[in-house]
């Protein structure tokens, strides 16, 4: 019978472990809150903390007049073998099994300071205790603040809504079970537990009402009015209670001998003997068990789906973070090749075309290189004073007859020079596109976001591959400007001997030295543009050619070759370094994968007991 409790008992135990439990923000702790728990209920003093622990047959909680309790406690009562140890365990204590309920009311005090300081305030972080015990029925309790209706010294002035909205906070769910504890010596038409279990269960179907300290009223007086429903009508019998009195507690009477005493009390009672049987936390622990597991089975079917749909939600969260990581070395590096490919592909579809970017290495081609020439200073190099100059010096003491072949050489070979400057920059300009392609690429590999080592080795790995790369195209393009320089075109100059008579009568010329001289260096100055132009154009179509070939073609065909020759002489413990996650992913997935455990198991158990009857 106890059985559904236990299950949804342990369910609720393993939701909390988990941050999934009530009042928490978190998207899982709808399957804690769909899950039935009994919150106590009622003035300040009324007794709910001595029921709590007349249920649990154990002196553990702080008591005493006053507020006592300022922070709710959720109390999980676990049913164990006979003859186990008792123990208690907060959550905030994992692994600590406290076996002495003194020290478990002096944590439960401790922890309360702890939020709220060692003040008169409240807070609704709750505060989550289980106890292991033969003689417990399995049942979750929730202890709450007090309500009150003034504020004391010390205490803000919104102490009393605030109590009352955390108190409704926890009794307005529909799967809430209330216990409303009015002391007998107050006339039940003043009590604060019936009035806001009446608000937010107004049929009575959920409020169980308790009435404490029948010893303490007024001789000639009882309370049977309310005892028999007479005096406030619940659907639930009402349950008389005869707790210790602050005298018991200060003399440390036991709770074994309080539970004697109590039922003594009934059994003895002349008003209330008739009712023995029905009076007493004995009796109310078993009648709330019993209710908590009709309403448990009931709520099977809902239950049994929302678990369902989390496992559901779980699962694909689980297929988003991806798997975990293989365990052996040649799965790792079989995981390791498959995402360098999958970044490789995208990288090469960034160069073909299929993603956009490519097309600036052709921009680098089609308009940079050909504006870099065109912006070369010739002008300059080949005015007039400067031809003269380098003709001149380059003839020596003799000026030449006819054609200044030295002058020639040096000014050509001058202007030449001026080419490795655009060569070099379309060098730097692809590798700085394939450069930005890399680190695009490696961006929108996803499957690579899991592992932040692996994703820069392989970026770095690129990196230094584009950089060789890059030594190459320059070292290419160089050569390319050094090859002209180093042979000139002879076609080009056997052409130019007619053209010079073309131009004119030479021996006429020769008659007034100042005029020749001029038309003939400038002469010789077009002559030289003309065949630098020429080298210009070979090199505008050349150029490009080296770049792809050394730069663009390598970084298609080879990037990660390199990457792959290390990779396969690394050992098992680092390639698992560069499968190294992102510890707040891993953390994610290992959260995701405990809770899917939990409602896994959870589900089985609710499938087996279901099935049971
Ligand atoms: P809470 O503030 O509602 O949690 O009330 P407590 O459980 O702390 O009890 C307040 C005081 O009332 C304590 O001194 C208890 O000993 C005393 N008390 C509670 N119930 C009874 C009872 O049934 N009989 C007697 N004589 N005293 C009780
Ligand atoms: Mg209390």
């Amino acid at each position: 019978m106890e059985s559904l409790i236990g299950l949804v008992n342990r369910i609720q135990r393993a939701c909390t472990v988990l941050g999934d439990y009530g009042g928490g923000d978190n998207a899982f702790s709808s399957l804690w809150e769909a899950l039935p728990s009994v919150a106590v209920v009622g003035g300040q003093s009324s007794g709910k903390s001595s029921v709590l622990e007349s249920i649990v047959g154990r002196d553990f909680l702080p008591r005493g007049s006053g507020i006592v309790t300022r922070r709710p406690l959720v109390l999980q009562l676990h049913k164990t073998e006979d003859g186990d140890q008792e123990y208690a365990e907060f959550l905030h204590l994992p692994k600590r099994r406290l076996t002495d309920f003194s020290m478990v009311r002096k944590e439960i005090q401790d922890e309360t300071d702890r939020v709220t300081g060692r003040t008169k305030q409240i807070s609704p972080v709750p505060i989550h205790l289980s106890i292991y015990s033969p003689n417990v029925v399995n049942l979750t309790l929730i202890d709450l603040p007090g309500l009150t209706k003034v504020a004391v010294e010390g205490q803000p002035e919104s102490i009393v809504q605030d109590i009352e909205a955390m108190v409704r906070s926890y009794v307005e769910k529909p799967n809430s079970i209330i216990l409303a504890i009015s002391p007998a010596n107050q006339d039940i038409a003043t009590s604060d537990a019936i009035k806001l279990a009446r608000e937010v269960d107004p049929s009575g179907d959920r409020t169980f009402g308790v009435l404490t300290k029948l010893d303490l009223m007024d001789k000639g007086t009882n309370a049977l009015d309310v005892l028999e429903g007479k005096s406030y009508r619940l659907q639930h019998p009402w349950v008389g209670i005869v707790n210790r009195s602050q005298a018991d507690i200060n003399k440390n009477v036991d709770m074994i001998v309080a539970r004697r005493k109590e039922r003594e009390y009934f059994a003895t009672s002349p008003d209330y003997g008739h009712l023995a049987s029905k009076m007493g936390s004995e009796y109310l622990a078993k009648l709330l068990s019993k209710h908590l597991e009709s309403v448990i089975r009931a709520r099977i079917p809902s239950i049994t789906s929302l678990i369902n749909k989390s496992i559901d939600e779980l699962e694909s969260e689980m297929d988003h973070l991806g798997r975990p990581i293989a365990v052996d070395a040649g799965a790792q590096l079989y995981t390791i090749l498959e995402l360098c490919r999958a970044f490789d592909r995208i990288f090469k579809e960034h160069l073909d075309g299929g993603r956009p970017g490519g097309d600036r290495i052709y921009g680098v081609f089609d308009n940079q290189l050909p504006a870099a020439l065109r912006k070369l200073p010739f002008d300059r190099h080949l005015s007039l004073q400067n031809v003269r100059k380098v003709v001149s010096e380059a003839d020596g003491y003799q000026p030449h007859l006819i054609a200044p072949e030295q002058g020639y050489r040096r000014l050509i070979e001058g202007a030449l020079n001026y080419f490795r400057g655009p060569a070099e920059a379309s060098v730097d300009a692809v590798h700085f596109v394939l450069k930005e392609l890399v680190r695009k690429s490696i961006g929108e590999t996803k499957e690579l976001k899991r592992f932040p080592t692996l994703q820069a080795e392989i970026a770095a790995a690129s990196n230094e591959a584009l950089e060789r790369f890059r030594e190459d195209g320059r070292k290419t393009v160089v050569r390319l400007v050094d090859m002209e320089s180093s042979y000139l075109t002879v076609e080009f100059f056997r052409r130019l001997p007619q053209e010079v008579e073309k131009g004119g009568n030479p021996a006429a010329a020769a008659t007034n030295p100042d005029r020749y001289s001029e038309g003939h260096f400038r002469r010789i100055g077009s002559n030289v543009s003309s065949y630098v132009g020429m080298v210009s154009e070979t090199l505008k179509n050349t150029i490009p050619k080296a770049v792809v070939y050394c730069q663009v073609r390598e970084a298609k065909q080879s990037l990660l070759n390199h990457f792959y020759t290390q990779l396969g002489k690394k050992e098992a413990k680092q390639l698992l370094q560069l499968l190294d996650e992102d510890p707040a992913l891993m953390e994610r997935r290992q959260q995701c994968a405990k809770r899917l455990e939990l409602y896994k198991a959870a589900r089985d158990e609710v499938d087996s007991v279901s099935w049971a009857r």
